[in-house]
Order: structure tokens, then sequence, then C-alpha cells
């Protein structure tokens, strides 16, 4: 009697350290979570309001671009307008007198403008276009591949082979080499934490290191056709896969970081 007490105890105990190990185990490997708001907003701005706003900002320095943005992107003109005009006679956001707006209308401005703070894509200049040169490319995110088999993941930016590649931000060279879909394909961890997928080059740049560092603007490699596109015309196939394991759709950053470059470069 009293040994099966005594294995009994012995059991709870070693059923407790298996749970505990098993939850150490879970929160340690757990994905990082992303507020459920944060890229389908981003993704929601269209190029041409982020272009609108980067002009609108030329004629007016005062206003902060986060402030424009969130502003321009959750209101009508009619109640944006009297807001922009506070801003511009220098009324701090937190200031503004938001007259008539309901509560929920001001916390979503708020909160909008949180995510351009925190997530960094539609900060100006901050990412670099990845074609150097002239290239085009549309919205093909989610679109069927190989007979509904899978699902586009990224955007195809077409150029000429051998057109130079960059990194569109500094960070980590994680996968570089060959594999099925991808062919020459190289993988950044940007230090923004998000994933980067570059694939069907001609060449990986020699100056590539798996585990080093890679610097925004810095060298790729060439546009080529390998792996899945062996067949297609020459083409960068650009992915972004969250920290979560989500990839989303890279076509309006790139829209707008091409927009970017173009009017630094003019
Ligand atoms: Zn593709």
């Amino acid at each position: 009697m009293k040994s099966s007490a005594r294995f009994q105890r012995g059991l709870a105990q070693f059923s407790l350290l298996i749970l505990l190990a098993f939850v150490a185990w879970q929160i340690l490997h757990r994905s990082p979570s992303i507020s459920s708001d944060v890229y389908p907003y981003l993704s929601s701005l269209s190029p041409a309001l982020v272009k609108q706003c980067t002009e609108e900002k030329r004629t007016s320095s005062t206003i902060l671009w986060e402030d424009l943005l969130a502003i321009r992107s959750t209101l009508s003109e009619s109640d944006a307008q009297p807001l922009l005009d506070q801003l511009n006679v220098q009324v701090p956001f937190d200031d503004l007198n938001w007259a008539a707006l309901s509560t929920k209308t001001i916390r979503t401005v708020q909160r909008h403008r949180e995510i351009l703070e925190h997530y960094t894509y539609y900060q100006p200049n901050r990412y670099t276009f990845p074609v150097i040169g002239t290239t085009w490319f549309e919205d093909s995110f989610g679109a069927d591949r190989e007979g509904g088999k899978r699902r586009h993941e990224g955007t195809d930016l077409f150029a000429k082979e051998g057109t130079l590649i960059v990194s569109i931000c500094g960070g980590k060279i994680e996968q570089i080499g060959w594999n099925r879909l991808g062919g020459e394909r190289v993988g950044i961890r940007g230090d923004d934490g998000n994933y980067y997928y570059y694939a069907h080059l001609q060449y990986i740049s020699s100056m590539l290191v798996k585990g080093k560092r890679i610097e925004a603007g810095e060298p790729v490699g060439s546009m080529g056709h390998t792996g899945v596109a062996l067949t297609t015309p020459d083409h960068l196939h650009f992915g972004i896969e969250l920290a979560n394991g989500q990839w989303i759709n890279p076509y309006p950053f790139l829209a707008v970081w091409q927009y970017w470059g173009e009017k630094r470069s003019s």
C-alpha cells in the first residue's frame, strides 16, 4: 500500500515535469504574434494614395508623415481637411479638435497612425526598390500556380536577363543557392524581422555568404529564369514572409518604393 502511494506520487511529479517541459517548449517555439489588423491595413493603402500624400507633404512641411497618411487613409476628404488644416498650423496630433467625429473613428485613425510608426514599409526612403533599371510588374498575389496546386505568394518583376537586383533592406543572409521552385534564390532576414525571398536569379552575387549581413541597396544577384521559371520570361519572384510564417502581398509596397526611388534619383 505504502509503495503504491509512493509510486503514484512519483508518477504525478513526473507528469508535472513533462507538462512543465512541454509548456516551456511551447513558449520558446511559438511564432511571434502580429496584431491581425496590421498588414490588412498596410496592404489596403493604395499606391495612388501614398503618392498623393507624398506630393501633399512637399507643400506642407510642418505636417508629420504618419499623421497625414493615417488621416488621409482613414477619413473622407471632407472629414480629413479640418484636421489637416490644424496640423498645418502646428497643432499637435494629440491636441486635435476632432469636432463631430465618433470615438470609434478617432480610435481607428489613432490606431492607423500607430501602425505606420511601428511597421516601417511606408516610412519614406527606408526600403530600396529591388530592380535597378526598367521593370514591369503587376499584382498577381494569390493567382493559381501549377494548375491550382499552389498559389502565387509574391510579386513577379520582369526585366532583361542580367538586370541587377539589390536587397530592399539591411539584414542577414538566411538561405542561399538552389531550390526546386526558386532556382537560384536568396532569402534574407530583414532587420524588421520579416523574411525576403528573391528567386529565379541568373547569378547570385559572389559577395553573399550565409549568415553574413547585407545592407539595403547591395547586390543580391542578376535577373534570370531559373527554377520553375525555366520556360517563362526573365523575372524576379519577390516574396515577403512575416515572422509568424504568413506570406503577404508585396505589390503595394513595391509600387511605392519604386515611386520613391524614382523621385530620389530625378
Ligand atoms: Zn512568382
